[in-house]
């Protein structure tokens, strides 16, 4: 059952989906040749204290792993699902951030893929693919349109410019819990799948990838690389569909 969130929901929604969007402009501006993505946990982890609220992602349980931070940190070759650690980044790599809270019962989620200092101009047109065609899904998102018009959109302009969409990890309903109904796949077809409707609020993530679409998860039973070793950049954000059609509420 696909939950539709009342006004008043969506009004509590904003709370968590602008802590989300409000730390990673922070993180951000701390991205630079020569931080750990430890460093970086440590941060929004202060950040989200400050804020009252609580991680979403800290002690997240899949089967036997549970994982240890705040923050989702994947360099380069890691699609999604990376663990911080006491790894530098360095010039020209390029690094997705990605986290949620909850607070009063509600939460959000959002992620970001950053330069680290200069990057080459593929790697600069595959963050920016990338962002477009997480804006291309969300212009679908209008009551009256279906969910698999979201999924064609991020696809076609991924696959336009020559890259792959993630089929392995997919969007997700999101409000009381951080992933609920439906699924929202980064490809499909227009006119196809669940009828899409104001109060639905979808977090969605296009995972694109420079060369193949397949993945590869590490021993770490968490970090998702892609199988060929080839980058891949990850944007997100959780929207609301409302009468008047999308409004991103982890927008800052
Ligand atoms: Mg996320
Ligand atoms: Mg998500």
């Amino acid at each position: 059952m696909i939950e539709l969130k009342t006004a008043a929901e969506i009004e509590k929604m904003r709370r968590p989906a602008q802590i989300v969007g409000s730390i990673l402009a922070e993180l951000r501006t701390l991205v630079r040749p020569g931080i750990t993505t430890a460093e970086l946990d440590r941060v929004a982890e202060k950040r989200i204290g400050e804020a009252g609220a609580r991680s979403a992602f800290k002690n997240y349980k899949v089967g036997p792993n549970v994982f240890p931070a705040v923050l989702c940190t994947s360099i380069n070759e890691e699609i999604v699902h990376g663990i911080p650690s006491e790894r530098e980044v360095v010039e020209g790599d390029i690094l997705s951030l990605d986290f949620g809270v909850e607070i009063d019962g509600f939460y959000g989620d959002s992620a970001v893929t950053l330069a680290v200092g200069e990057i080459d101009e593929e790697n600069q047109r595959l963050l920016e693919v990338t962002e477009r065609s997480l804006y291309a899904g969300i212009e679908q998102m209008r009551p009256g349109n279906r969910l698999g018009d979201i999924g064609a959109a991020v696809q076609e302009v991924a696959e336009a410019e020559g890259f792959s969409v993630v089929r392995d990890f997919v969007g997700h309903g999101i409000g009381r819990a951080l992933h609920e109904e439906p699924q929202v796949p980064n490809y499909g077809s227009r006119g196809k799948g669940r009828g899409l409707r104001a109060g639905m609020v979808l977090a969605v993530e296009p995972m694109v990838n420079q060369g193949t679409a397949a993945v590869r998860v590490l021993d770490d039973g968490w970090t998702a690389v892609t199988a060929d070793g080839r980058r891949a950049a990850h944007f997100e954000h959780t929207i609301a569909i409302t009468d008047d059609g999308p409004e991103i509420l982890t927008k800052v």
